[in-house]
């Protein structure tokens, strides 16, 4: 928002270039220098062994941007390299200043209290803010086109006949980002909400099909695209007013179809979305740097969102036509404990654990909740002093978010040389001693590789059954997956059940192992 800002002492508007040109060159060398740190950021967020590194770079970018964006607000005399604030500009800098600080306050505090696995759910309440602000911005720039220079100079007193409403008249090309940027922001907004509330439990994760609802979504699609089109031939109220509206709508309808297991593709999808509003809001305001940002998370989300179809075979175009995740929940305890399976105790589990020679850790999703990556590291510690070799395992989609797991076997201090990606590491199963699951399910799944019909037929996923022993540390036989679908692994003959909560679980093994 604050990039968005209208200038805090409008002079007469000047069109884009001449705009640009007129600013001092450090303005457009210090957005660059904001460009390449953001860059930089993506890149260090890659690895966790960079990623606070990658942080760092980015809030100095966004520290840059934003000071350089507040300070040339103010008129820049030509020559000069410094703005010259009236009295009226540092009453409106100071309302910025203050507004950032609550901002800051209230994200601080935020991000303090979340708990990892809520993790999502909070990723998709703050790009719905970004939704917003796209749509608050555009809003701002057709109700005072003046302050954000662009109008058509020819035309800055009010024309009669042109303009129906008491408006100037806008620079058309500038409508078509306006009209795009506030477009994509609403679907952004609405749509997030709706994520918000399916993945915080408070609205049900299951697909709503709506009758007809492809034909009413292209239809809803082709209605905006040309209302955006037409709002470059007029600017009359109407015509933004109906294309706000039918974005918050197709936000809505283009979200409530998609199932909780598909639910994170969304929300990276969705902060694609925001990225391209913003940087539709940056050609509106002839702001490089939010154009720049808008591009790099429009970009990076995008491709975010193509690397986790792929991690959970889906393609792009099935999670956005929605109604995967309907069949979650449709197995039942009985169908499960009908078959025969073994059951285990943490003293057998240590027993069989010292005696190894290579084990190999999956987490998942129920160490998360469980909160056992500490003890788990503990556990893995001990089992390295007593010469066995231990490798961490993570799968692309294991537990609820991308990088969920790096996360917290880093936070465990879990050495990052130990951790391996699925590619790397699944070969290695054949010579395992122990493939030791905790709260993972899904992604240990084999009917992801033999049964065409379940819904995560075709995610690749670990190659546990060829271990020597498996165990397997979930609370109950009759809690499933994410995707709700019954795991052989737990009747194989050489698994071991080790039903409990993972962190209790762990805590006892450890115990055991140190008698
Ligand atoms: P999962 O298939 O959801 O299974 C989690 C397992 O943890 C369940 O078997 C559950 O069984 C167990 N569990 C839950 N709480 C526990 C606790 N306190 N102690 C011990 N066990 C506990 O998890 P996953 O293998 O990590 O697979 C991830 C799934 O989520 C995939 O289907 C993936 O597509 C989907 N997904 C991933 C992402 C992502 O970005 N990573 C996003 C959305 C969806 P009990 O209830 O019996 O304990």
């Amino acid at each position: 928002m604050i990039l968005g800002a209208p200038p805090l002492n409008p002079p007469a508007p000047l069109p884009v270039a001449e705009h640009v040109a007129a600013l001092p060159p450090w303005v457009l060398l210090a957005y660059l220098a904001a460009g390449v740190l953001f860059i930089l950021a993506l890149r260090g967020l890659s690895s966790p062994a960079t990623s606070q590194r990658g942080n760092r770079y980015g809030m100095i970018g966004m520290g840059i941007a934003v000071v350089t964006t507040l300070a040339t607000q103010a008129p820049i005399p030509p020559g000069a390299l410094l703005p010259q604030p009236t009295p009226d500009d540092l009453r409106i800098l100071f309302q910025i200043l203050a507004a950032i600080a609550l901002g800051a306050v209230i994200g601080i505090v935020t991000a303090r209290r979340i708990a990892m696995t809520a993790m999502p759910q909070l990723v998709a309440a703050f790009h719905s803010l970004v939704g917003l602000a796209a749509v608050l911005v555009g809003w701002a720039a057709y109700l005072n086109p003046e302050a954000f220079g662009i109008v058509v100079p020819a035309l800055t007193t009010v024309d009669g006949d042109l303009v129906s409403t008491r408006l100037a008249r806008i620079n058309p090309v500038s409508r078509l980002e306006m009209g795009l940027g506030i477009a994509i922001g609403a679907i952004t907004f609405s749509g997030s909400v709706i994520a918000f509330l399916k993945l915080a439990g408070k609205m049900s994760g299951a697909p709503i099909l709506l009758p007809l609802r492809h034909v009413i979504n292209l239809g809803t699609l082709l209605a905006i695209l040309g209302l955006t089109a037409y709002f470059m031939t007029d600017q009359d109220l109407w015509v933004i007013a109906t294309l706000t509206a039918l974005a918050f709508l197709i936000g809505f309808l283009l979200i409530i179809p998609i199932g909780g297991a598909d639910m994170p593709v969304v929300v990276s999808m969705l902060n694609s979305y925001s990225g391209w509003a913003a940087a539709a809001m940056g050609f509106t305001l002839h702001n490089t740097a939010m154009i720049v940002t808008g591009a790099l998370v429009g970009s990076s989300g995008a491709i975010l969102s193509y690397i986790m179809c792929r991690a959970m075979n889906r393609s792009f175009i099935s999670v956005i036509a929605g109604g995967f995740g309907a069949e979650a929940g449709a197995i039942t305890d009985a169908s499960k404990t009908d078959r025969p399976w073994k059951r285990g105790s943490a003293e057998d589990a240590a027993f069989l654990l010292k005696q190894a020679e290579n084990v190999i850790v999956i987490p998942g999703y129920g160490m998360a909740v469980a909160q056992a990556q500490h003890i788990l590291r503990e556990m893995g510690d001990f089992l390295k002093n007593e010469g066995v070799n231990v490798k961490y395992a993570i799968h692309p989609v294991a537990g609820r978010m991308p990088g969920h797991m790096n996360v917290l076997l880093a936070e465990a201090a879990v050495p990052y040389d130990e951790v391996f990606e699925l590619e790397d590491i699944n070969s290695e199963f054949a010579q395992a001693d122990v493939a030791f699951i905790i709260g993972a399910n899904d992604v240990v799944n084999p009917a992801a590789k033999t049964d065409k019909a379940s819904p995560i037929y075709g995610m690749p996923v670990f190659d546990v059954d060829k271990a020597k022993t498996v165990m397997f540390i979930k609370r109950s036989m009759g809690g499933v997956g994410y995707a709700g679908v019954d795991n052989d692994v737990f009747y194989m003959d050489q698994t071991m059940m080790l039903l409990g909560d993972a962190k209790k679980m762990v805590e006892e093994i450890v115990k055991a192992l140190q008698h």
